[in-house]
């Protein structure tokens, strides 16, 4: 990859993780020129006007980007737009916004956390361990500040990064000293041609550049995590975390009865599961996640158990809102794929009217009968199109009604419930159909809910 002074770095796509690899291109000595196909967000104008680089907005001027000596390409620019077919064409080099930091990041330390659910979560409550043991250390990646940005404008010595599989796309020597793979479940798959293993693979590279020095931390009751591993050879330390009794682990996270176990270097930490703040099984897998992370990182084990006890979730995940009349409430608008509203559905010990729907990508809600069957009762359809729900659970639950807003559906699925039972909004769909995206969808079912 290029590097010096005065070269071209051209950026594409001016959200998070564009102005900041622009920022820190600008700072190291980069020629840097931004484009946008849409419009930029006001503020991330400003900022790009106050550190003099050059950008367009409302469409790409292509001899301005293939002049370039490095692209950097946003996340969420598909390959097969006519601008990457252009790029790709040229031979321009092309890396993600964790690749382009990384050359930047001197003696630090990284831990990068993938998967198809729990990234969030887990990346917070590692950063939460960190910083209660006192470690210089700051959350970055797509929950928050880029890691590009950081590193221009406020160096650690620890990063915590959330990483997506389309950042992994594109990486070359990004090299993780601690890296997490928390599940693989299908989502995203138009971006991988519909195929899972192309998403498979790309969720592995997390741990391309390892070597026998770093530490990959990954779930062993995932098969598809296990298959992968049978065919392929890991350079780094693998360490594993799992729910399975059977599955005897010298070293790594397991769950024994009620108790969470962390044992690391022969060191045991083991502590209650009802004395995490965050609730259910797959917070318990993000717990041990995070936990065999942070051992890794040297820190002890009193620290560890301190910050599972004062850990506050994250918006939008699991989230109480209230109890009315009884019923209990609760925001998983985040749960845009099945597998996350099976967990949510699994922790659930009130019968339960469950509001589900919005943008599909091709659900298969197959895998959540058993749980629908068992717990329940009625199910409020929050969606402009909510055919795929009917055709999947007419048979399995009486009550399937059709809503079309927050308001509407907290409404009816108030007037269905009566005291004891949860409303859960966990809609295993995209929220594009009716809103601008899922903490909007959040915050107006949190609104409607406080309004009744
Ligand atoms: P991500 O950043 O990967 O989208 P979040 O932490 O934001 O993950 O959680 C997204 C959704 O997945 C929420 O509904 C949450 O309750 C659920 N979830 C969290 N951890 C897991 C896990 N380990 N397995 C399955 N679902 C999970």
């Amino acid at each position: 990859m290029s590097t010096g002074t005065n070269k071209r770095l051209v950026i594409l796509g001016a959200g998070e993780s564009g102005v900041g690899a622009a920022l820190l291109g600008k700072q190291q000595g980069w020629d840097v020129f931004v484009s946008d196909g849409g419009n930029i967000n006001e503020s991330y104008k400003e900022v790009l006007e106050q550190a003099h680089i050059l950008f367009e907005e409302g469409g790409h001027t292509m001899q301005q980007i293939l002049n370039a000596d490095c692209i950097v390409k946003s996340p969420g620019i598909n390959e097969k737009t006519e601008l990457m077919k252009q790029v790709r064409a040229e031979g321009v080099e092309v890396c993600s916004e964790i690749e382009f930091g990384y050359r930047y990041k001197g003696d630090s330390k990284i831990i990068a956390i993938t998967g198809s659910n729990g990234k969030s979560t887990t990346t917070k409550l590692t950063c939460h361990i960190l910083k209660t043991a006192g470690y210089d250390v700051a959350m970055v990646g797509n929950i928050g500040i880029s890691f590009a940005k950081q590193i221009a404008e406020s160096p650690c010595e620890w990063y915590v990064m959330e990483i997506s599989s389309f950042q992994l796309d594109d990486i070359k020597y990004f090299r993780p000293d601690i890296a997490v793979l928390l599940n693989i479940t299908p989502d995203h798959l138009d971006r991988y041609d519909h195929k899972f293993e192309n998403y498979v693979a790309s969720k592995f590279r997390i741990a391309e550049n390892q070597s026998d020095t770093d530490h990959l931390v990954l779930n062993q009751d995932d098969t598809t995590i296990i298959n992968y591993l049978l065919n392929h050879s890991i350079h780094s330390q693998t360490i594993f975390f799992t729910m399975n009794e059977q599955n005897h682990l010298d070293q790594g996270g397991f769950i024994k009865g009620e108790e969470m176990h962390i044992n690391y270097e022969s060191q045991d930490l083991n502590m209650s599961i009802h004395d995490l703040t965050i609730k259910g099984k797959h917070n318990q897998y993000d717990s041990m996640a995070a936990g065999i992370s942070a051992r890794i990182a040297g820190v002890r084990k009193e620290k560890i158990r301190e910050s599972f006890a004062s850990f506050h979730g994250l918006e939008h995940r699991l989230e109480f809102v209230a109890t009315i009349k009884g019923i209990e409430f609760i925001n998983d608008s985040k749960a845009t794929n099945v597998n996350s509203v099976w967990y949510a559905l699994e922790s659930m010990t009130r019968p339960v009217i469950l509001i589900l729907g919005g943008q599909d990508k091709g659900n298969d809600y197959a895998e959540l009968t058993p749980l629908v069957k068992e717990k329940v009762k009625a199910i409020v359809c929050m969606g402009v199109d909510n055919t795929a729900i009917h055709q999947a659970f007419a048979g399995v639950v009486d009550t399937i009604i059709d809503t079309h807003s927050a308001e509407e559906a907290v409404a009816t699925a108030y007037a269905l419930g009566e005291s004891g039972d949860v409303v859960l909004l966990s809609p295993a769909c995209a929220s594009f159909d009716l809103f601008k995206n899922y903490e909007d969808r959040g915050r107006r079912f949190k609104d409607a809910v406080k309004a009744l």
